[in-house]
């Protein structure tokens, strides 16, 4: 008889200083897609998704795929939206007899009555299904993970990558040890150890620095007959909770002092390592000065607004790189995306080639990252805002900005946007006709994502502070629930 494996997908990272609650709407916004039709959409690229049917296919399972659903990063999400979310997952595990459950998750999402999101979906489910129910969940690497997500979940592996781009392997992982935890064989379970820091301090980028050599220690341990996975967490420092910050988990069986005591190794050199910052953190200034005497024989420069990433809760609508790359005479450049919904409707109402003024971005919260911005352009395109990603971690899965329009403003094409969302594909600037490799500066909004597919085409890559909602300068933002003392907002811990 082959397994009966119930799988779902459910994903937000929510920033708790962000203004924009997340409702039914925002998720819509991302995707919501039932059984067979998340299957379709996202059964074939790289997802957690692709990688339970992976292994299903290895295991000869018979799965029951509820749904998978995901937010663009923003503020906690409400009750009623989390239940709309649980209730089909809880209601099919009422009605059939599983052998395991198989879940990919954030790791970060609090909600408006509870901040352990994912602990508060795992509690619900083990309500139902007891304690002998072999449940395996996947995380992404900023996880805040809590002793209750550990507690209810016998199986956790995080993505080994950030830009991540290994979300189907992570996926097809989780399954192949859950199918020898349904088949008897064995018997695991998941600790982990933290550090008190708001995150590790470059965000668990993969690409260089420490954590290089941590993910190949942890793949050795893994190694070990008794270690099933080994997942370092950087943890998302956007959220203000109890569990914020760096963890290493263990899922594995035998000897969990050894356990333990080898994930404390991983931790006390993510503790050790916390000043070893690897970007350069340019004012909006100092970025205008480089990019207005760029030299792109090499390639263009990119430009990473990475306090104003949508990916982690920024709003995408900072103005404040964009109005020094103007002031300093920047050509032959794009910006995106500029996220005003309200004024990509009033270009829509526009006809190409016209000439408009407008009052552009900077309406959410001023305070993180410039008001609006008073320009006068050429209206160059107007779109849906679809496109489909032919990068590293997007590749075959489509998108979309909602209405979009490309404004000329001087030498800079700025991509107008009504839904948030960061840029880490080529075909985000491509499919509104911008290409990005015939740009001198490619300006766009992100902190590490972009780096999987811009980088090849980069002569140049630098990172700017604007002072928008992500700003690293973690001390602009008004922390409450954090535990104390916390680095680095404690000096005493510096
Ligand atoms: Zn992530």
């Amino acid at each position: 008889m082959p397994f009966n494996v119930l799988t779902a997908e459910m994903s937000h990272e929510t920033n708790s200083f962000s203004l924009q609650e997340t409702d039914e709407k925002a998720f819509r916004n991302r995707y919501v897609l039932m059984g067979a039709e998340a299957i379709a959409e996202r059964g074939q690229a790289n997802t957690e998704l692709a990688g339970f049917l992976d292994a299903d296919q290895a295991h000869n399972w018979d799965i029951t795929h509820v749904l998978s659903a995901a937010a663009g990063p923003s503020g906690k999400v409400r009750g009623a939206t989390f239940n709309w979310l649980c209730n089909p997952i809880i209601s099919v595990i009422t009605q059939h007899p599983f052998d395991g459950i198989l879940l990919g998750l954030h790791g970060a999402m609090d909600l408006d009555f509870c901040e352990d999101g994912e602990g508060e979906l795992l509690w619900r489910i083990r309500s139902e299904v007891g304690e002998e129910m072999p449940i395996a969940i996947t995380l992404d690497p900023h996880a805040n993970v809590s002793k209750k997500m550990c507690d209810l979940a016998n199986i956790i592996v995080s993505f080994k990558t950030y830009p991540h781009i290994d979300m189907r392997d992570t996926g097809r992982h989780a399954g192949d040890i859950l199918h020898r935890t349904m088949a008897g064989e064995i018997q695991p379970r998941t600790i982990f150890v933290s550090r008190p820091m708001l995150e590790e301090v470059n965000g668990g980028r993969t690409d260089i620095g420490p954590m290089i050599e941590r993910i190949a220690k942890a793949r050795a341990y893994e190694e070990k007959a008794d270690v099933f996975a080994v997942s370092i967490n950087a943890g998302f420092a956007s959220a203000d909770v109890a569990r914020v910050g760096p963890t290493v988990l263990v899922t594995g069986q035998g000897d969990f002092t050894a356990h333990i005591a080898f994930a404390e190794t991983i931790a006390d050199d993510i503790w050790n390592r916390r000043f070893e910052v690897l970007n350069d953190y340019l004012s909006v200034l100092e970025t205008a000065v480089i990019a207005a005497t760029y030299d792109h024989s090499k390639g263009p420069l990119v430009i990473a607004d990475y306090a104003d990433n949508p990916g982690a809760g920024g709003y995408g609508d900072s103005t404040e790189l964009l109005r020094a790359l103007l002031k300093a005479g920047v050509t032959n450049a794009c910006f995106g995306p500029m996220v005003d919904g309200k004024v990509a409707q009033e270009l829509h109402a526009a006809v190409v080639g016209q000439r408009v003024h407008i009052a552009l971005g900077g309406k959410t919260d001023p305070c993180f990252g410039g008001g609006p911005l008073a320009v006068e352009g050429e209206l160059v395109s107007l779109s849906d805002g679809r496109f489909t990603g032919d990068g590293p971690m997007i590749n075959g899965l489509s998108g979309c900005f909602g209405p979009t329009a490309v404004l000329r403003v001087g030498g800079i094409e700025i991509l107008v946007v009504t839904i948030a969302r960061q840029i880490l594909d080529l075909q985000q600037f491509k499919a509104f006709g911008i290409d990005p490799q015939n740009k001198h500066v490619v300006a766009l909004k992100s902190m590490q994502h972009f780096r999987a597919a811009f980088e090849p085409i980069a002569g140049q890559v630098i990172v700017c502070d604007s002072g928008a909602l992500c700003t690293p300068r973690y001390n602009r933002l008004p922390y409450r629930n954090v535990p104390r003392p916390i680095f680095p907002l404690d000096p005493s811990e510096s």
